[in-house]
Parts: C-alpha cells; sequence; structure tokens
C-alpha cells in the first residue's frame, strides 16, 4: 500500500500562526474573466481549483469562518471568473471557477483552459495551487486533465479532499491512499494530503497552517 503521506505533525505555533492568518478580513476583491481584469500581484496568492460542486465555496468559507466568498463566487455571471479575495493585507485568494460541469459548452471549456493557463502561468506571485478532490468520487479523468495543466504551467499545487465526513474512517483512509498513488503517477503534486469537511471542521486548522507558511514568504 503506498504511503498516503498525512500531513507532519503540525506544531501548535503553526496552526496558532494559521488561526490568526485567516482570523483577518477577508474582503472581495474583484472578479476577472480576463487577464485584463487580474488584480495587481502585490501580495503572495494561493488559487482553489476543483469540479463544480466538490465543495469549494465551502471549504473556503469554512478556512475564512465567513459566508462571503460563497455568496460571491456563486453569483450568476461570476462564475466563469477567477474571484479575488484579500486576507488581512497578507494573502490574496483566488477562487477558480469549477470546471467540469456538464450542461458547459466546448467553448465554453476552452475559454476555461485558456484564462486559468495564461494566469497560471503567468501569474509570479501564485505560491500554490489547492486542488480539491471529492472524498466519495476520487479523482475524475477531467481534475487528471487538469492537474496535467497545473504541472505545463510549473504551479506547485496540493491535494485536499472535500467531504471527508461523508466517509467512513476506514474509507477515508483507502481514499486517501488511493489518491497519494494516482497523484505520484501523474504529476508533481506536493505530497502533502490534507481530508477536509467544511461540516465538521476536520483539517481545516491544519490548511490554515498550511497556507499561513505560504503567507509568510516574501515577495
Ligand atoms: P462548489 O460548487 O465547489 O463551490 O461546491 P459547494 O461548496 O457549493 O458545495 C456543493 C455541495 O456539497 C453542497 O450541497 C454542500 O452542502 C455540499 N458540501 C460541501 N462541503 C461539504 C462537506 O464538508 N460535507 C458534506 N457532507 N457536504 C458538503
Amino acid at each position: 500500500m503506498p504511503d498516503a503521506h498525512p500531513p507532519e505533525a503540525l506544531s501548535p505555533e503553526a496552526l496558532e500562526e494559521g488561526r490568526l492568518l485567516f482570523a483577518h478580513e477577508c474582503a472581495f476583491l474583484r472578479g476577472a474573466a480576463k487577464l485584463d481584469d487580474l488584480p495587481p500581484t502585490t501580495l503572495p496568492e494561493v488559487a482553489f481549483v476543483g469540479r463544480s460542486n466538490v465543495g469549494k465555496s465551502s471549504l473556503v468559507n469554512a478556512l475564512t469562518g465567513r459566508k462571503t466568498l460563497a455568496r460571491v463566487s456563486n453569483t450568476p455571471g461570476r462564475t466563469r471568473e477567477i474571484n479575488f479575495f484579500e486576507l488581512g493585507h497578507r494573502l490574496i485568494l483566488a477562487d477558480l471557477p469549477g470546471y467540469g460541469y456538464a450542461r458547459v459548452s466546448k467553448s465554453q471549456s476552452d475559454q476555461w483552459t485558456d484564462l486559468i493557463f495564461a494566469y497560471l502561468r503567468g501569474r509570479q506571485t501564485l505560491r500554490r495551487a489547492v486542488m480539491l478532490i471529492d472524498s466519495r468520487r476520487g479523482l475524475l479523468p477531467h481534475d487528471i486533465l487538469v492537474m496535467g495543466l497545473l504541472d505545463r504551467a510549473a504551479v506547485s499545487y496540493q491535494l485536499v479532499l472535500t467531504k471527508a465526513d461523508k466517509l467512513r474512517t476506514g474509507e477515508l483512509a483507502a481514499a486517501e491512499a488511493k489518491l497519494a498513488a494516482e497523484a505520484a503517477r501523474h504529476g508533481a503534486a506536493h505530497p502533502e494530503l490534507v481530508a477536509t469537511s467544511a461540516e465538521k471542521g476536520t483539517g481545516i486548522p491544519e490548511l490554515r497552517a498550511a497556507l499561513a507558511r505560504l503567507a509568510r514568504w516574501n515577495l
């Protein structure tokens, strides 16, 4: 059985740093439907990416302890944009539009790919992409395509399981091991896997701590 690379035991200081960062105000900056609309690169940035319905809005809300993100990012017209939020003048959170939605046309899907790829490749302050995978579904073909996109854009990314509360402990461990094995085959994913539940709060302090480490870096 491959090693699922659980997150290293985090120190109380690291967890506290994460808690403090995410206790800051999180303000909507803007939505960008094209490259010209991107906000200036003034802070380290983390992008959240995943299939529609993976639980991205719920997770970002759980991280920030606010409902703002779901409201903005699920507003009709904003769902095809990259939505940017600034956390306490320390870190920018970029909520990428969900992919894999069955009713999206080929040309809309191509537009998604063009914008996202250009953003990922060109965004110098982007420290990491957080790629969300539904615990019950595992990696699907579209996820693997997006991992390829991240690899080609040379963006470091971290896989995060969502909706962990929907699985029993043994099932979750199996899902983590399977994901780790697949990720190892498909690309240069960051080896640290975090299983989260926005509903129960599982993994939220650990993910906050991981992101706080990235916010520490100077530009
Ligand atoms: P998005 O489209 O990726 O932004 O997904 P949402 O955050 O809107 O969530 C999609 C659905 O999954 C909603 O019905 C949520 O209530 C549900 N969901 C999200 N996170 C969790 C979770 O941690 N546990 C459970 N059980 N359901 C969740």
